[in-house]
């Protein structure tokens, strides 16, 4: 596990005035762009911390740790329970489908029709359709994941078809890049692929995430349109893998 270092009120202080000040370069309101607390590694505490300064919106990655920390927070914040957005943004195999698809509201890692069949098929009566991302390997890396851009269309036709899910965008990871131009090439590539979409199919209204930007990246990524940025080290910290992954 992580240690939360003290000072998490200024970190969040600092990263919401780095938000509103990329928002105001790109001539952008700041509820335009959502800040999603990555708290992979972290525990439970750091969370509540988190969510007790006002946070709202959590990213997980890993299916275990993540469902555990959702069911903590059911039974000892009920207080919060109706506020917060648990986002899974890691790799999902098969088999750790169904307790995501139980407990989280957005899954943005969507990249293989079988996981998304899965998803929408576990997906509670109850509860409402669970809303997706499919992340698009944006710059081609042959290791990476993500939906290869020219089978994108053919694939969010599926994903979109599917009833348990409610398809609202796309998210990248790009590559880390030293200098600014290419830091920004994969996300303007992003951000054109995204509003492609939105041309060619007006009748998904709830198409309206593009999940893009890091600790390192989000001026980059807010200036290219994104409307939600991912961020872990700038808020909780430095991560320690330790034994635990
Ligand atoms: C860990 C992670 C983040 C946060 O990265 P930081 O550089 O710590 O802000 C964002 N998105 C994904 C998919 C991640 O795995």
């Amino acid at each position: 596990m992580s240690i939360l270092e003290p000072g998490l009120d200024g970190r969040i202080e600092a990263l919401q005035g780095r938000i509103a000040a990329a928002c105001e370069k790109a001539a952008r309101r700041t509820d335009e762009v959502k800040l999603l607390a990555v708290g992979k590694t972290f525990d439970e505490r750091a969370l509540e911390a988190a969510a007790d300064l006002g946070l709202r919106a959590f990213g997980e990655n890993y299916a275990q740790e993540g469902c555990a920390k959702v069911d903590w927070f059911r039974a000892n914040r009920p207080d919060l329970a109706e506020a917060l957005e648990w986002h899974f943004i890691g790799p999902l195999q098969a088999n750790k489908t169904r307790p995501v698809a139980e407990r989280f509201d957005w899954v943005e890692s969507v990249d293989r029709l079988r996981i998304a069949e899965r998803l929408s098929a576990q997906r509670p009566e109850g509860l409402a359709p669970l809303n997706v991302l499919v992340e698009v390997n944006i710059d081609g890396e042959a290791t990476k994941s993500g939906v290869a851009p020219e089978a994108l269309p053919e694939f969010l036709d599926a994903v979109a078809a599917l009833p348990g899910l409610k398809l609202r965008g796309l998210m990248v990871i790009p590559a880390p890049a030293d200098d600014a131009e290419a830091q920004r090439a994969p996300l303007r590539a992003a951000r054109a692929l995204f509003e492609a979409v939105r041309s060619a199919h007006p009748e998904w209204t709830d198409f309206d995430t593009l999940s893009m930007g890091m600790s390192a990246d989000l001026e980059a990524a807010v200036a290219e349109g994104s409307t939600e940025v991912r961020i872990g080290s700038a808020l909780f910290g430095r991560r320690d893998y330790g034994a635990r992954h």
